[in-house]
């Protein structure tokens, strides 16, 4: 029955996090997998959602089935945080999902039952969209966005692409924080962008994993808005994985902008494909949400320790650059502070990123992709050298 099943190939950056686990070196480093680690090098749980915790924990609520497309309080309050003062729209429908992932998942199966057969993604994106589109049953292609060479959003050749897109082609756009590279437009050019895109009367899928690591909470959501006011449809996956720091607990949302028909039938639609795969969301990890977001003091709370989380990822990039020139090592080093968010996509080889692993035990994933929290006070002047001395 199940003989036809081979081997299937592991995921690149979860083998690359199991061979660090195993790696003995007392001074390794682990620059591959998309968390946020705080200047310990630990993972935070932040105060805001540590309180907001405590709070559901002594309601002791008993558990019962949301509804399927997530609690009101949640909802709306992601909503709010999105959209601003625009979430009221009536046009616009937000939906609980399994993290960003399943948000994406989602969108993607709406996307085939409305007939749509391909999604246009940027080269290179997150690994996991082709996975993700593929499996739902689109066909990825790509558009340009990045010279490695360069190290520079390849932004006319992005737009002259969009320009010759078939009307209603799905292009997906990361608002702020893109991953891999770290490269995003400037505002000037999400205006071109977003010019293109309603003028060629594509549908955006944004996805937002990141919001508030980049410029800010509200200026890392600003394309999704500048989309919203233009009156353009839209999906958008919205993840709180990061700045909440809520990974495991599988926090995110699907919204739709959808002008044209009524909403509610949108997410009539929607909850049906919810219904038929996973039935409801899970309710602990969106109530802390909530009760983070709905809450004055716990939102000011939280928005204070994103900003400092962004402001450490800030400092990292500066001190490595600042490092890596004082150490003389032979990169365009420029581009480690152009780029925001997470990531930094360094330049280096493959092969210098298999060096760095097997002779120094830092942990990259190719090609040179570092993620930027994994630095700290401790760290950063060893990832310098070591990369000066393969770079030299
Ligand atoms: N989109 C992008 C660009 C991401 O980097 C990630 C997380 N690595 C996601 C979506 C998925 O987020 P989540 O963990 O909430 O599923």
């Amino acid at each position: 029955m199940f003989s036809s099943i081979g081997p299937s190939r592991p995921d690149p950056i979860m083998s690359l996090m199991e061979q660090y686990l195993a790696d003995d070196c007392p001074h390794k480093v682990n620059l591959g997998i998309g968390l946020y680690y705080d200047g310990e090098g630990t993972l935070p749980l932040l105060n805001s959602v540590h309180e907001a915790q405590q709070r559901l924990m002594t309601q002791e609520r008993p558990h019962s089935y949301p509804p399927i497309e997530g609690q009101a309080q949640f909802r709306e309050a992601v909503q709010r945080l999105i959209f601003g003062h625009s979430a009221q729209q009536t046009a616009l429908t937000t939906l609980q999902t399994l993290g960003g992932s399943g948000a994406l998942r989602l969108g993607a199966e709406l996307l085939r039952q409305l007939g749509v057969c391909r999604i246009h993604l940027p080269d290179p994106t997150w690994p996991n969209h082709l996975a993700i589109f593929s499996v739902a049953g689109l066909t990825p292609e790509s558009y340009p966005w990045y010279d490695n060479a360069n190290g520079e959003l390849l932004i006319d050749a992005l737009l002259d692409r969009l320009a010759t897109l078939p009307e209603g082609s799905v292009v997906l756009l990361h608002p702020a924080c893109h991953n891999p590279t770290g490269m995003d437009p400037s505002p000037d050019q999400w205006r071109s962008i977003l010019d293109t895109v309603e003028r060629r009367r594509l549908l955006p899928f944004f996805d937002a994993a990141y919001q508030g690591f980049g410029a800010g909470i509200e200026q890392d959501i600003a394309p999704v808005r500048q989309a919203l006011e233009r009156g353009l449809p839209f999906l958008l996956s919205h993840s709180l994985s990061k700045n909440m720091a809520l990974y495991g607990q599988r926090v995110g949302s699907l919204s739709l902008h959808c002008p044209d028909v009524a909403a509610i039938n949108v997410l009539g639609t929607l909850k049906g494909l919810v219904r038929s795969s996973y039935s409801c969301p899970p309710t602990f990890g969106s109530d802390i949400a909530a009760t983070v977001l709905n809450d004055a003091a716990l939102h000011q709370c939280w928005r204070d320790e994103t900003e400092a989380m962004r402001l450490r990822i800030l400092a990292m990039r500066q001190r490595l650059a600042t490092e890596l020139n004082a150490n003389g090592a032979g990169l365009d080093i420029g581009r480690i502070t152009r780029q925001r968010g997470m990531f930094s996509y360094t330049g280096l080889s493959e092969q210098q990123v298999d060096t760095l692993r097997q002779d120094f035990s830092i942990y990259l994933v190719n090609p040179g992709r570092i993620c930027v929290p994994g630095l700290t006070e401790r760290n950063v002047d060893y990832v310098a050298a070591s990369i000066a001395s393969v770079t030299r």
